[in-house]
């Protein structure tokens, strides 16, 4: 649908397309020369075809012609004929015509009618809030229905309507018109209609399709309600500014001279306020105080004060309420859930807390004092007073307990308790002190009795108890002990129950006397025994066993005797698992000098399984190296046997054909050492320390005197079989062999 606009005289020129739909529109109404008033093609008789119809267009001032007027609607049935319609008798129809005939028409039209269906006035306001935010707010009348009793046109483009219940309305076509005595009008109406096409519909349709508010674009220019409907969007317009906290209620005056955040902020005080005094409940904080206090023994003992009041019920409250000093924002009686009621101050905190002044005097009079802390509720931008109920009444975070005699109640419990463990802890720093200078001031004999005495109770009651009227600690006494001389005395194998003084206390308390049957040594000796590490500490029991002989009947007797055996050839046979290094000894024998002389042998000690094991090992030694050296003899003597065997083969080989027979060009030794070969041959044999003259000659008078030549070989000297080859070369050189 095609609108146009002719406000301001102002018409928009329409696009090609739109050109071409228009062009077609018939115009169906037109206006009376004589009347002004509108009248419809279909309203003609025949004879005013034409010109004759005197009518004009409104828009261009052209004269127009109706065509087909007063023609039977029957004619236009049938094909290829012309509508009827008013066509320029000069100039060209254009837009602008259609648009002011249909919006003349449209008002003839409304105004002739009998009932009128009027849009409800609608009217709006804005207001400012402080935050100068603008609300907009928006009031609308009801629809209804009105009946037209009498209508008088002004002109053609004014009339005025008088209403069923007697008001009269203008109604007029253009807002630029004005009229005189406007005043006298109850409403009017600017009837606005951009739409050519209506100009080319007929009376019947335009009825049918126009209402004021669809086709008909209307404005209330001015209504008899419009003073009642301008307060009520005011007031709509406030009421927005007043949910997001953003308008000064006049109670607060108009607080002049403050700048926008002071206005908020008195807004805010004062809008909390109202939500206090008609809380029926508020959530209360959880106040928590830490108190630390230094002891007299160096620790630091903490504990905390705590207020914990949940929800409080809240009645009677009041705001601005002066009360010893001061003005409290709120003052109220509170149940909470558990305890007491009591009066309650609550200061809501804005701009600045509760400072020290106000404290002391809200503490003077012993009133609690809960603090709400509203000065971080805007950071995240507008809120709204449903937010600010629920911050104010629900939050927990946002509160804190200025004061509550309750808690100065409860702090001065704390306190109190911390006095009474502090003193409870200088009485037994005090008595320990005593304690350490009674033990500082015993001789060795004395303590080692306390320490008696104290292990004993420890066996009994599991703890040490009081010697001698002082409270002692068993590991304040093994201190003690280590500091003179005696190592490891707080070794549990030792102190403990089942531990080794234990078992000898029990032999030495049934020395030659029977062992209840309920005391099981035996149990005591086999703990010990499993134990890799202290395993060793049997042999004390044993001993124990030894000098006190307690009577053990029974199984027992002959198990403890098997134990015995057991770990008496163990020690015998030089192995190290039972036997005991001297540690405990000196503790042992102090603590029961009976023993003193069993402990004092080296059997069953460490060093005595090493002597043993030495001895054995040395035994062992001196065998092996025996063997050794009786091998190696054997083996050189296997040598010498082989090597001499070797000898006198060899001898036996060289000698086998005895002297050579005595040569003339050899007729004496100095011959023969003169020849050449012999005398390089010499070199060599005096350089391994033969005496080459003296073989010779050997040899000679031996061959001289007899001598066979085996007889000879057997007369030297040689260590090996090389060395018989080598003289038989020699022999040989000289013509000897
Ligand atoms: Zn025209």
């Amino acid at each position: 649908m095609t609108r146009m606009s002719v406000k301001q005289g102002k018409v928009r020129s329409p696009t090609a397309e739109e050109a071409k739909v228009i062009a077609g529109k018939p115009m169906r109404w037109a206006i009376r020369n004589l009347s002004g008033q509108a009248v419809s093609i279909c309203d003609l008789r025949r004879d005013e075809t034409g010109l004759a119809c005197k009518c004009t267009c409104p828009a261009c001032g052209s004269a127009l012609q109706a065509v087909n007027a007063g023609v039977g609607r029957e004619h236009f049935l049938r094909a290829n004929t012309l509508g009827q319609f008013f066509r320029h008798e000069t100039g060209q129809q254009r837009d602008n015509c259609l648009v002011v005939i249909a919006r003349l028409a449209a008002l003839q039209l409304l105004v002739e009618q009998r009932e009128i269906d009027l849009p409800p006035p609608t009217r709006r306001a804005l207001v400012p809030g402080i935050s100068g935010h603008l609300y907009q707010g928006e009031a609308t009348a009801t629809r209804r229905r009105m009946y037209v009793r009498e209508h008088t046109w002004i002109d053609s483009q004014l009339a005025s309507i008088t209403l069923d219940d007697g008001h009269t309305v203008l109604l007029r076509l253009d807002t630029q018109r004005t009229v005189r005595n406007e005043g006298d009008y109850d409403a009017i109406i600017t009837i606005t209609v951009d739409n050519p096409d209506v100009a080319s519909w007929d009376m019947a349709e335009i009825l049918a399709k126009m209402k004021i508010g669809d086709e008909v674009e209307s404005c209330w220019d001015k209504h008899w309600e419009d003073e009642e409907l301008q307060s009520m969007a005011t007031q709509d317009a406030e009421q927005q500014a007043t949910k997001y906290l953003d308008l000064l209620p006049s109670v607060l005056g108009d607080l002049e001279g403050l700048t926008l955040a002071q206005k908020s902020e008195s807004l805010l005080h004062h809008v909390i306020k109202s939500i206090l005094l008609q809380a029926h409940s508020i959530v209360s904080p959880v106040y928590s105080e830490p108190l630390h206090r230094y002891m007299a023994d160096g620790e630091t003992i903490s504990r905390e004060v705590m207020l914990a009041l949940g929800d409080l019920g809240l009645s009677g409250a009041v705001s601005e309420w002066p009360i010893a000093g001061i003005v409290a924002d709120v003052f109220c009686s509170v149940r909470p859930t558990r305890g007491e009621p009591f009066d309650l101050i609550i200061e809501v905190a804005v701009t600045h807390r509760v400072d020290e002044v106000k404290l002391k005097k809200i503490e003077a009079m012993g009133v609690a004092c809960l603090e709400i802390d509203v000065r971080g509720f805007r950071q995240k931008g507008r809120v709204t007073v449903d937010e600010l109920t629920a911050e104010v009444l629900r939050n927990p975070g946002n509160k804190r307990w200025v004061y509550h005699p309750l808690v100065a109640a409860r702090r001065a419990e704390v306190h109190q308790a911390l006095d009474e463990v502090d003193k409870s802890r200088k009485e037994a720093l005090a008595r320990e002190h005593r304690t350490r200078r009674w033990l500082d001031s015993l001789t060795q004999a004395e303590l080692l009795k306390v320490y008696r005495q104290a292990l004993v109770q420890h066996w009994q009651w599991g703890r040490a108890g009081v010697v001698s009227g002082h409270f002692i600690e068993l590991h304040d006494l093994h201190q003690r002990l280590v500091d003179i001389g005696f190592p490891d005395a707080d070794e549990s194998a030792l102190v403990e129950r089942t531990g080794v003084l234990h078992f000898l206390h029990l032999a030495r308390s049934h020395s030659h006397a029977p062992m209840p049957a309920n005391i099981l040594l035996t149990d005591m000796c086999s703990a010990l025994a499993h134990s890799r590490e202290f395993r060793s500490l049997i042999t004390y029991c044993l001993i124990g066993l030894k000098v006190y002989k307690p009577v053990i009947r029974g199984a027992q007797g002959a198990e403890m005797e098997s134990i015995r055996l057991h770990v008496a050839n163990s020690l015998q046979a030089g192995e190290i698992q039972f036997a005991r290094s001297r540690k405990f000894d000196a503790l042992i024998a102090a603590l029961f000098p009976e023993l003193a002389s069993s402990l004092e042998a080296e059997f069953g000690t460490h060093e005595h399984a090493r002597g043993l094991q030495k001895a054995k090992r040395e035994r062992e030694s001196a065998r092996i190296e025996q063997a050794r050296v009786s091998r190696v003899a054997l083996e050189a003597a296997m040598k010498r046997e082989e090597n001499r065997r070797a000898v006198n083969q060899a001898i036996f080989n060289v000698s086998r054909q005895g002297w050579q027979a005595k040569l003339g060009l050899a007729s004496d030794v100095d011959q023969i050492l003169a020849h050449n070969d012999m005398k390089i041959a010499a070199k060599r044999f005096n350089a391994y320390g033969v005496d080459v003259r003296e073989v010779l000659t050997s040899a000679w008078n031996a061959r001289e005197m007899g001598t066979t030549l085996l007889d000879w070989f057997q007369g030297q000297n040689f260590d090996h079989p090389d060395q018989v080859h080598a003289l038989k070369s020699l022999l040989k050189l000289g013509w000897l062999a």
